[in-house]
């Protein structure tokens, strides 16, 4: 089956006035449908360069980027993206605010809002639909976002740290909730993480970036058993240690080569 996300020799240098950084150097990556992968690696290494650059929003300085076999020229609605800031509308209640991506696409009908009020039902978010952002927690704000994110069905879901804000049993519960909201919608997800543990607990692969300029260092695939428990519970499975500090090794050696 063809990948649903292909990168193929993809370098970026950001352009300053008087000099050119290179932020990710000839990066090939494949995701295969339905796969849950999570970039790691030192602040720096180009892992926000690389999401963006995947979403169409920033065009890469050499190299190719194709989702669903396309080649990605903008931003475009079969990719969701969502940050580590939820950027709600404050003005807006949470379901005009879950409704936003289908209203900017055209695709709101009466079906597509049902379907936003169940996905917001689905992450206990019932009740809240007329509520304004600044009535909810820091957690209900980020399901809100990943409803509205959701909403429009997006073949690939890009998540920059999107739980690095929130107190951390809040976090444990929405790593549980998306890693099972996404296994049962097929969405194929790429997680950017600066938590070893989560990338751990949530994907099917964690691939470790290192920096100047940002490229793979390793690709750590996550055994079976730890990646069909969810996160949570994966936490305390036997090899989750052993994989933990393997990947943590090979983090510390490539930042020890940095300098
Ligand atoms: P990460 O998300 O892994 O921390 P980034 O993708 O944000 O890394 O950054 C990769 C490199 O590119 C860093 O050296 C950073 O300073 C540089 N960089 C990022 N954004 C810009 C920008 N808009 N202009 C110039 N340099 C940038
Ligand atoms: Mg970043």
């Amino acid at each position: 089956m063809l990948p649903v996300v292909q990168l193929k020799g993809v370098t970026h240098a950001y352009l300053g006035d008087r000099e050119a950084s290179l932020a990710i150097g000839d990066l090939s990556l494949e995701v295969e449908q339905g796969e849950f992968v999570s970039l790691v690696g030192p602040s720096g290494c180009g892992k926000t360069t690389l999401l963006s650059i995947i979403a169409g929003l920033l065009q890469p300085s050499l190299g190719e980027v194709s989702v669903n076999g396309r080649i990605i020229k903008g931003p475009s609605p079969e990719v969701g993206y969502m940050l580590q800031q939820d950027y709600l509308f404050p003005w807006r209640t949470i379901l005009d605010n879950a409704l936003l991506g289908l209203e900017l696409t055209g695709n709101l009908t009466p079906e597509s809002r049902q379907k936003t009020l169940d996905l917001l039902a689905d992450m206990g978010l019932a009740g809240k639909e007329q509520a304004y952002p600044s009535q909810l927690s820091g957690g209900m704000r980020q399901r809100v976002a990943l409803v509205r994110t959701l909403a429009t069905n997006p073949s690939l879901l890009l998540l920059d740290e999107p739980f690095s804000a929130l107190d951390y049993q809040i976090k444990l519960q929405l790593e549980d909730l998306v890693s099972e909201t996404l296994r049962r919608r097929g969405t194929t997800a790429v997680l950017v993480t600066h938590d070893l543990s989560e990338a751990i607990a949530v994907s099917s692969r964690v691939i470790l970036l290192q920096r100047n300029p940002g490229r793979i260092r390793k690709i750590f695939e996550v055994p079976e058993d730890i990646r069909s428990t969810p996160p949570l519970y994966a936490r305390d499975l036997p090899g989750f240690a052993e994989l933990f500090h393997e990947v943590w090794k090979e983090m510390e050696l490539a930042g020890r080569e940095e300098q």
